[in-house]
């Protein structure tokens, strides 16, 4: 017998009739003599409605209090998936993340998983049952609910498929699977049949929103094998695993508009200042991404560094003491940056690729303001406004580009007619 854990975004469960539609995908799999469990996220918007709705009537809700409420959306989910299977004459139970054994650490809104206990769910596929885990929740030693962070409902899957053993774990959502680029952005984006599971952390990390990044590491570290493919058609979808031997040089390219680049000006560079700055940062909680460090003159530097732009009001209190206590002059910040990444198993093994991304990007003009790398994976910091230009002049000169453009027949339904409705 196959067990197969799947999982179903918001997207794929906006409506009754894609309820619906899912409640049929499950019931076939199950008649087909699998066990079947399948992981559901809130429906549509529901997750950030109800953020909407907790920050109406507090700017900064409790994290346990907003975790009770955002752990509601996937409760809804669950229920009406497990209504919608009943109604096709096939047993199904919905499972809380705390019903379905899901334990983990106490930090509300961004818990990690710290345990599993199955045996319900066993039971329930036993009992020839399709089991409907709320996606995104668990609970803590102290029997507090917790969620896992945006997204986390891909994590829970993961887990569970490596819990229980799965034969398959199958990732629903509103892409057909992992493309070289976004196809909104890049035409000529192709859809990747298969992409090792560190270049999916690199492409996820580097803004890449097929999968959470949390749930890629589990599957990297259990094992687990991913299929990410389309709830709205039939394409095959990507397959996310260990790599191969034959690795592409370059697999995708991803593009991050999210992050702010700080420059602070005129710092002494005196032994220990940037532990200074950047512990000051660490302690407050935000996270810093690309670093520079300029060559001294005249026994004072600049260093740039790169956050999240929605963290700019928190970090500028933070700016604005060290230049206090330092006798800083300055420091500037630009929120218009982009962060481009070239991600590519194979590069290891392949001298150069950084020199081509540079002269790519040269000859298009567009200036490059930060570099960063991995093993297997080249950053810049660019202006924003090259987003696009940059996205196509390395897609095209990396060998990435499809034949065919990306088609609108890869659009659900409605969103086709919306189009059609709009004249376009
Ligand atoms: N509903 C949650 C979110 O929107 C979890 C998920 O979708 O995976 O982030
Ligand atoms: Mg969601």
């Amino acid at each position: 017998m196959v067990r197969i854990v799947t999982k179903f975004g918001g997207t794929s469960l906006a409506t009754p009739e894609r309820v619906l539609s899912v409640a049929r995908r499950l019931v076939a799999y199950h008649n087909e003599g699998n066990e079947v469990v399948a992981v559901v996220s809130a429906m549509g918007s529901a997750t950030d409605d109800l953020l909407t709705l907790a920050r109406s009537v507090n700017a900064s809700p409790p994290a346990r209090e907003l975790d009770m409420l955002l752990a509601t959306g996937e409760m809804v989910s669950m229920s009406v998936v497990a209504m919608a299977i009943a109604s096709l004459g096939v047993q199904a139970v919905s499972l809380t993340g705390r019903q379905a054994g899901i334990l983990t650490t106490s930090t509300h809104n961004k818990a990690t998983i710290s345990g599993l206990r199955c045996d319900r769910v066993r039971q329930a596929l036993e009992d020839d049952t399709i089991v409907i885990v709320a996606g995104f929740q668990g609970i803590t030693d102290n029997d507090d609910i917790t969620t896992l962070g945006r997204g986390g409902s891909d994590t829970t899957a993961v887990a569970l498929a490596a819990g229980l053993g799965a034969d398959r774990c199958e990732i629903y959502s509103d892409v057909d699977g992992v493309y070289t680029c976004d196809p909104r952005v890049v035409p000529r984006a192709r859809k990747l049949d298969e992409v090792s599971y560190e270049e999916m952390l690199e492409l996820a990390a580097a803004g890449a929103g097929v999968l959470q990044m949390r749930a890629v590491e589990f599957a990297r570290n259990f094992g687990v094998v991913l299929l990410c493919k389309s709830a709205f058609s039939s394409n095959p979808g990507t397959t996310v695993k260990e790599a191969t031997m034959e690795s592409a040089v370059v697999s995708g390219i991803a593009y991050d508009k999210s992050e702010a680049k700080i420059t602070i000006r005129n710092v002494p560079d005196s032994l220990g200042i940037a532990a200074v700055v950047f512990e000051a940062i660490a302690s407050s909680g935000i996270n810093v991404d690309m670093i520079v460090q300029n060559i001294s003159e005249n026994g004072f530097t600049d260093i740039s560094f790169t956050s999240p732009a929605h963290e700019l009001p928190r970090l500028r209190p933070v700016l604005d003491g060290l230049l206090e206590r330092l006798g800083i002059r300055e420091y500037l910040v630009d929120d218009t940056i982009a962060k481009i990444s070239v991600v590519g198993a194979g590069m290891k093994s392949n001298p150069g690729i950084a020199a081509k991304m540079f002269k790519v990007l040269a000859e298009h003009n567009v200036n490059i303001e930060m570099i960063s790398t991995s093993a297997i994976r080249i950053s810049v910091v660019i202006d924003g406004a090259s987003t696009s230009g940059a996205l196509q002049a390395l897609h095209t000169a990396f060998g990435l580009d499809a034949d065919d453009l990306f088609e609108e027949t890869q659009l659900s339904a409605e969103e086709l007619a919306a189009k059609a409705a709009k004249g376009r």
